[in-house]
């Protein structure tokens, strides 16, 4: 009797120690609702077609058959990564209130393993004292629903050299501004990206990073989509649809003017070569497509 309670007992440490062992992988594997689930919450990612991620279109018809234009769906967001500059071409997600939770921001940049077969992955030590900040596209803040969500923001396919200053104030207000519009009954959908080669930092202007592991984006851009929170989200959208679109160099100027940025869709299209919001109805992508916001 007793023997078998220290057989059972030992069963049970030897299932603890596996199972933290794959807590840590968590930290260097993007898979959700592995074995992880054992040891955080998970909550489901954004499956639901109302709400993907890829709701809007896919820009650039992004693929597991392009190196440079390869789709890589984190769940969370979805990317157009770019082996050949070692950054997202763009990443696109969706935000509703349920996405803001109480996960502490987690900090774990790594490199995303499941980059193309013959593509280097990027490592957050190509970043170190390049004089560019470690850039996300789909922010850590806006998601916090979850240890796995918060996590996914950090994965390095979701990162770009971005110049201290504007990351640190006009994306990062521009990016307040979106949880703002969340936390006024809205949800958005947001598609960002870069293009160009070439941006100034906090060491003046630089092409690469690393060796030319990392290209650094001239521009960043965002579109975001403005709708009332609720269901049947595509069908929703009309003329009147509020979209903010911005088109702002990467350099390192100090200010928090996010506005003074503001452009069209069709600007940014016309820059990237992209079709923006390709899942909405022509008619309607031609209205807001062109207009700029002005709120
Ligand atoms: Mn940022
Ligand atoms: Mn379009």
């Amino acid at each position: 009797m007793k023997k078998f309670s220290i057989y059972f007992l030992a069963i049970f440490f030897i299932t603890l120690a596996s199972c933290k062992k794959d807590t840590t992988s968590v930290l260097t594997t993007a898979p959700i609702g592995s074995a992880n689930a054992l040891f955080t919450p998970v909550a489901t990612p954004p499956t639901d077609e109302n709400d993907s991620t890829l709701l809007m279109g896919n820009p650039s018809q992004a693929s597991a058959t392009s190196d440079n234009n390869y789709l890589l769906r984190e769940g969370y967001y979805s990317v157009s990564y770019n082996c050949q500059y070692g950054r997202p071409n763009w990443v696109s997600w969706h935000v509703a209130s349920s996405d803001y939770g109480s996960q502490a921001r987690l900090d774990n940049f790594r490199e995303n393993l499941n980059v193309p077969v013959g593509c280097n992955a990027i490592t957050p030590q190509s970043y170190t004292s390049s004089g560019f900040d470690k850039g996300h596209m789909c922010p850590s803040a806006d998601r916090t629903s979850s240890f796995n969500a918060n996590s996914s923001t950090f994965l390095m396919t979701n990162i770009i050299p971005q110049a201290p200053n504007n990351n640190q104030q006009r994306w990062a207000r521009l990016e307040d501004e979106c949880r703002t519009l969340v936390q006024a009954n809205n949800e958005v959908y947001i598609i960002s990206g870069v293009y160009g080669e070439g941006g100034s930092g906090s060491n003046g202007f630089v092409t690469t990073l690393d060796n030319g592991r990392v290209t650094v984006p001239a521009y960043l851009w965002k579109v975001i989509v403005v709708i009332p929170f609720g269901k049947d989200d595509l069908n929703r959208i009309n003329n009147s649809t509020r979209v903010i679109s911005v088109l702002m160099p990467n350099d390192n100027t100090a200010s928090t003017d996010w506005k003074q940025f503001r452009t069209s869709v069709d600007d940014i299209e016309t820059q990237t070569g992209y079709d923006i919001l390709s899942n909405v109805t022509t008619g309607i992508q031609t209205i807001i497509e062109s207009r700029v916001d002005t709120l």
